[in-house]
């Protein structure tokens, strides 16, 4: 989300520049957010942490032109500038996070680097700068999670050094989106689709769970999805001070489990929607496996990880220290896997 909710921004909220996105790369005086666990991985500031991020999280441009109802970032939101989500982004020059974004990579402390990047006048020129200077000084695998007008924009994001690009359709309904984002859910589907058929392989999308949609809704578009190549990322509803969702509540955990074991088996091709069932509220109810078969493609714990790009675990984008744990960031211990297994399997009944 930049709940991560950039990451949700709908395309086509700058006006088309006839010349495409400039290709220079960032100005030295150019500065990028570093989210605070970022920061402490890459030595920029220190913070005691008992979840290490595993890739980079980094974010371009200041308050969004748009208005994401669920995002620290959108137009309306009171909250902190240097907020997103339940995470804080304070701000380095960008040169010097290249060189410590490199020497992370360099030492394996990161897999990843991640441009989050607001809808603004430029944002998609200083997202180019910030991946052509990123790739020139790097090999990390480098994603963007931004709002491209057209399928030519995400080329060009591609071709300037970006492993992937992240279009965030956040809602799985194209009600919940007008409510929720504003705008058309089919926009934003429709550049997914012909992007994922353009640059199979590189292009991905997140998905909230908690914002109105019914199981059946997200899990059914999740197949679709997946059947086309499109990276899923899984986010859980977060309240967040100051935006103008702040006082709705985060879907209960049994709700994310049920929708992120279905995202799971789906994925690794255990199993299809079609195989699923759903009571008459469009809650999951079966996976279309017995309790045995699945305890036994769950026992790794794997599917109650953060699921993302490869390398993304997000720690404490929807979680306290200490409290509900929608994503874990780092493996379950043999006691999580299996308490979060049982907790799954008497939730179906
Ligand atoms: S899934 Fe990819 S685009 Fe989304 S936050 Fe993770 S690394 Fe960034």
């Amino acid at each position: 989300m930049l709940q991560l909710g950039l990451v949700g921004c709908e395309p086509g909220g700058e006006a088309a520049a006839p010349e495409g996105l400039r290709a220079t790369t960032a100005p030295r005086d150019a500065q990028w957010r570093v989210s605070s666990g970022t920061a402490a991985v890459l030595g920029l500031r220190p913070l005691t942490m008992d979840a290490v991020p595993t890739t980079a999280y980094l974010m371009l441009g200041e308050r969004c032109l748009r208005n994401c109802a669920f995002c620290a970032q959108a137009r309306d939101s009171r909250a902190p500038i240097e907020a997103l989500s339940r995470v804080t982004w304070p701000a380095f020059g960008a040169q010097h996070v290249a060189r410590a974004v490199e020497q992370a990579h360099a030492t394996g402390r990161i897999a990843r680097a991640c441009f989050q990047v607001t809808a603004g006048a430029g944002a998609l020129d200083e997202a180019a700068q910030a991946v052509r200077t990123l790739a020139a000084e790097t090999g990390v695998p480098i994603c963007v999670s931004a709002a491209p007008r057209n399928v030519d924009d995400v080329g060009k994001l591609l071709r300037l050094g970006a492993e992937r690009v992240t279009i965030a359709l956040d809602a799985a309904k194209p009600a919940v989106f007008a409510r929720v984002k504003g705008g058309a859910w089919e926009r934003t589907w429709n550049l997914l689709m012909m992007s994922a058929e353009r640059y199979p392989g590189r292009i991905g999308t997140h998905l909230i769970v908690g914002l109105g949609e019914t199981e059946a809704d997200v899990v059914t578009l999740i197949q679709r999805l997946s059947d086309v190549g499109v990276t899923i990322a899984l986010f859980a509803f977060t309240p967040v001070p100051g935006t103008a969702m702040a006082s709705a509540a985060p879907p209960p955990l049994s709700v994310y489990r049920r929708v992120q074991v279905a995202r799971w088996l789906i994925v690794q091709g255990v199993s299809r929607v079609d195989a699923f069932s759903f009571d008459s509220d469009g809650r999951l109810t079966s996976y279309g496996l017995d309790a045995t078969a699945l305890r036994a493609t769950l026992v790794s714990g794997e599917a109650f990880r953060t699921a993302g790009c490869p390398g993304c675990n997000r720690p404490y984008y929807n979680e306290r220290p200490g409290g509900v744990m929608y994503n874990y960031a780092r493996p379950l211990s043999t006691a999580e896997a299996e308490r979060e297994v049982a907790a799954l399997v008497a939730s179906l009944g």
